[in-house]
């Protein structure tokens, strides 16, 4: 889907037109309507089956929650989110927790919910939590609701409604400060340093997460070694900062 498009053509663009050299998949229908699924780059999939087999269908089968769903309320968020170690951008991305957010919804849902993209899921407070779970679903369905209005033809990507993504450079639409985009796991963000600023949580202390070291001491300042020999296991541990 990173580069696949449907076309749905009417009956006599069906009967015109020719099959396109990248098509990978057509559905004809009775009505002699066509769906065409083009993919030049020949990275989709198509799975023919029945609702019973969608198990079997390997993504599917590994799909976590479907936040659209009735089972995807505040206590299964909670559940989910308490095992996380992750920031929360791949969180939301990662499919056999949550499915399904892509890039540019990520981000959608992030500027919602006025949380940074690198905010660690673990250290998100009950509020920022009730605030991400709620702008799922309000993102999401709204998102949804503006593209059946428009009711463009199944290729075309409507974006343009979106306050984030896509707009590096461009002013926040609600505060005015210029939105940025910076790398977070294996993507890029787009947000607003205002309105999703980040916290001290992002602070990674990890006194917290490792094993404690009793020779280092929090307050004392770090000091370089006196002689290579004396680096290695007894420097005093380094607070990390993100
Ligand atoms: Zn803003």
């Amino acid at each position: 889907m990173l580069v696949g498009k449907y076309r749905l053509l009417a009956p006599e663009e069906a009967a015109r037109e020719k099959d396109p050299v990248a098509l990978g998949f057509a559905l004809a229908f009775e009505d002699g309507r066509e769906l065409r699924y083009v993919d030049d780059k020949r990275m989709g999939k198509v799975y023919v089956a029945t609702p019973s087999d969608e198990a079997r269908i390997p993504v599917y089968a590994a799909l976590g929650v479907d936040v659209l769903s009735p089972d995807f309320d505040r206590a299964r968020f909670a559940e989910i989110a308490r095992r996380r170690r992750d920031q929360v951008r791949p969180f939301l991305m990662d499919k056999t927790a949550l499915a399904s957010i892509g890039n540019a919804y990520a981000d959608e849902i992030l500027f919602e919910a006025k949380l940074h993209p690198k905010t660690f899921v673990r250290t998100l407070s009950a509020d920022d939590r009730e605030r991400l779970f709620v702008a799922i679903g309000t993102v999401l369905r709204t998102a949804i609701d503006e593209i059946a209005r428009r009711n463009e033809p199944p290729e075309v990507k409507v974006r343009d409604f979106l306050a984030v993504r896509g707009r590096a450079g461009k002013p926040c639409p609600r505060c005015g400060t210029t939105i940025r985009e910076v790398r977070v796991g294996d993507g890029d963000a787009c947000f607003c340093p205002t309105c999703q600023p980040a916290t001290r949580s992002l602070f990674v202390d990890w006194s917290r997460v490792s094993e404690p070291d009793p020779t280092a001491s929090p307050e004392a300042p770090v000091k370089p070694p006196k002689s290579p020999a004396a680096g290695g296991a007894a420097r005093p541990r380094r607070r990390s900062r993100r």
